[in-house]
């Protein structure tokens, strides 16, 4: 079945253009005469099929995002972790939910969930419970081997990724991935990313980082894992869209707000 992945959000956790920043992928990022592929709002994206809308992640900039790309309902988020610019939009959530008597599912790994139930608590409390909170179902998913969830004819499989101390939650849909936040692939996750069509991969910018990859070393993940195209997110300002593009092969791009790409989502 065909399905359409959006890329909501493709910028780092302080966006480009960077609060304060003047340099050139800042000015270009808002300037008429730029390139509006540099301006990047927080992580994010969005997979639709028929008539259903799952959201990966929903950061600070989903208000936005969502009225960008004309979103009028969701009926699923599945959560990669607990960081600021990866949650902090749930609660944008709650006009699209309040039509979903039972309310929308929320799914994340146990120590999001827990940043979750935090951050939100006036939502998730059993007493006192904020009237108009979100009407949102958090299910926690186990951090065994082979977890998946199966969403309207779907299944997302979870696939461990390893960010800096954490291990935290990508996912794999039918043909393809997002792995977003990760330095490292553990080996066990590995077969688990055979045979992609397309492959989402955090290259955060050139120079080292104790938690995100670097453009050469996910270029490494993608010569290894050797999916059909890859498409590279959570960007910082270090990486100019039109030069970092020209000088990557031609199957790999740098992602950009709003980008769309097509894939089978019940390829096995
Ligand atoms: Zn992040
Ligand atoms: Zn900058
Ligand atoms: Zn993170």
């Amino acid at each position: 079945m065909e399905a359409t992945l959006t890329f909501l959000g493709t910028g780092t956790s302080m966006g480009v253009p960077t609060l304060g920043c003047t340099c050139a992928v800042c000015a270009s990022a808002v300037s008429p005469d730029g390139d509006a592929r540099n301006r990047r709002t927080r992580p994010s994206a969005l997979i639709s099929w028929e008539d259903h809308n799952v959201v990966i992640d929903t950061g600070p900039d989903f208000h936005a995002q969502a009225l960008r790309e004309n979103l009028r309902s969701v009926d699923a988020v599945l959560y990669t972790h607990g960081h600021a610019d990866h949650i902090l939009g749930m609660d944008d959530l709650r006009p699209l939910t309040f039509r979903h008597p039972a309310g929308i599912p929320l799914y994340a790994d146990d120590s999001t969930a827990d940043t979750i139930e935090r951050i939100f608590d006036y939502t998730f409390r059993k007493q006192d419970r904020y009237a108009t909170s979100a009407r949102v179902t958090l299910n926690r998913l186990s951090s065994g081997p082979g977890t998946e969830v199966s969403l309207f004819g779907a299944r997302f499989q979870r696939i461990p990724v390893t960010h800096g101390r954490q291990t935290i939650t990508g996912y794999r849909f039918g043909s393809a991935a997002y792995l977003t936040d990760l330095n490292e692939i553990p080996t066990e996750s590995l077969p688990l990313l055979a045979d992609l069509d397309v492959l989402v991969l955090d290259a955060l910018r050139r120079q080292p980082h104790p938690t995100h990859s670097t453009l050469d070393n996910s270029i490494k993940l993608v010569e290894q894992l050797k999916p059909r195209r890859a498409f590279f997110t959570h960007m910082s300002h270090d990486l100019e869209h039109a030069a970092i593009d020209a000088m990557l092969p031609p199957h790999i791009r740098l992602a950009y707000d709003g980008l769309q790409l097509t894939f089978d989502i019940t390829a096995p």
